[in-house]
């Protein structure tokens, strides 16, 4: 599940089919148990509620009858307050217990126009179940028998339910996202002190670091076939081919939905990664807010990797060829990317040479402006 766009609106994911699945479950068993033998007429208010009602009469495991109603009460993303009755039933519900089915109840104003149509109708008892229920904005005294899942006063789409007659085809709910992600990428030479930095500034910003060196040596450690693959070129210092890369890295974002924002490290490194980026987080409706780099001279950081070598178990860094060849590869492909975000106006220049300390506080200030 990753972020979608409906319209103009971006949604995340918020609850997936297997929780839906599990509340269905829940409720049929205990309707069942209520009904106690009786056949209940199950009512389903279209349109949103054709998939709840599709599953749990499938979940509802014993004999049953299902008819639909149509109210129309939604345009937008809020409710108009107004809900007026399009189809009636025409069967008769004399001396039936009825059980409607509703997807979602958030203000009561469709349940209460639910109570009105079926108040006349010398039934034996009506009973209220709902998928979705938001308590906070629920401001009738009308009775619900059964709920599947109380969410926060969001709007979600999915499962039946839309914005403006889209994503109803959704298995999962989304909500919508009005916040904005903090997006950087902390930039520098090999050794320059990304990974140091990521470790703090992760923790005060709150957001995820995504290292993809770190990715690469974990799934080397673990012999999967992205690291057998990695290991051929990380090992001679050269990069990973950009189609693999970019892969990983996407993945490695949509594991985290609902994050802040993302340090990348290590990311991009090409011109297409870079490319390959914006395309990305634009389709989320986010960017990048700044390129953050550490800047530090050549010499100290061979220095500084030859000292991390004695300690750090990696090969790329015991070896100055290799780590020479590192500085090859950026100079040639990555220190390019300076001028790509500097033609957005997303550059910023950190003095990389100093105390770790030091130059935290140095970041600290640049991030505090993106
Ligand atoms: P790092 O830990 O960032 O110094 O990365 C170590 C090695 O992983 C690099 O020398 C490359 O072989 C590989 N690597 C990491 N990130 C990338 C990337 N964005 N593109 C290509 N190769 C990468």
């Amino acid at each position: 599940m990753s972020t979608i766009k409906l319209h103009d609106k971006y949604f995340k994911p918020f609850i997936s089919k297997s929780q839906i699945d599990q509340a269905i479950n829940k409720m049929a068993a205990l309707m069942k148990e209520d009904c106690n033998g009786e056949v209940p007429i199950f009512i389903g208010i279209l349109n949103g509620s054709f998939m709840f009602v599709a599953d749990f009469i499938r979940a509802y495991d014993a004999d049953c009858e299902v008819s639909f109603v149509k109210l129309s009460s939604y345009e937008g993303t809020g409710s108009l307050g107004k809900v007026k009755e399009l189809i009636g039933l025409t069967e008769s519900l004399e001396g039936r217990t009825i059980i409607i089915l509703e997807d979602i109840i958030d203000t009561g104003n469709t349940l209460e126009e639910i109570f009105n149509i079926f108040k006349n109708q010398k039934i034996k008892e009506l009973k209220i179940a709902t998928l979705f229920f938001k308590p906070d904005v629920f401001h009738k005294s009308l009775p619900i028998d059964y709920i599947g899942i109380s969410i926060p006063d969001k709007f979600i789409v999915g499962y039946g339910l839309d914005y403006n007659r889209l994503g109803r085809n959704l298995a999962d709910i989304y909500q919508l996202t009005t916040q904005k992600m903090t997006n950087i990428v902390l930039f520098g030479p090999p050794g320059a002190g990304k990974g140091t930095q990521a470790d703090v500034l992760k923790e005060k910003f709150n957001l995820i670091h995504i290292s993809t060196g770190d990715v690469f040596r974990f799934n080397i450690k673990n012999e999967t076939k992205l690291g057998m693959l990695a290991k051929s070129y990380m090992d001679k210092g050269n990069l990973v081919p950009d189609e693999v890369t970019i892969d990983m890295l996407k993945a490695e974002v949509d594991k985290n939905p609902n994050a802040n924002g993302f340090i990348f490290d290590g990311f991009p490194r090409t011109e297409s990664q870079a490319i390959e980026l914006d395309n990305f987080l634009q389709e989320k409706g986010n960017a990048i807010n700044g390129m953050v780099a550490l800047e530090v001279p050549e010499d100290l950081l061979v220095a500084r990797l030859l000292k991390r070598g004695e300690t750090s178990g990696r090969p790329d860094d015991q070896d100055e060829n290799k780590i020479r060849n590192r500085f090859s590869e950026y100079e040639n492909k990555t220190a390019i990317l300076k001028h790509y975000y500097e033609d957005q106006n997303k550059y910023y220049g950190v003095d990389g040479v100093g105390s770790i300390e030091e130059i935290t506080e140095r970041l600290i200030t640049v991030f505090d402006k993106l």
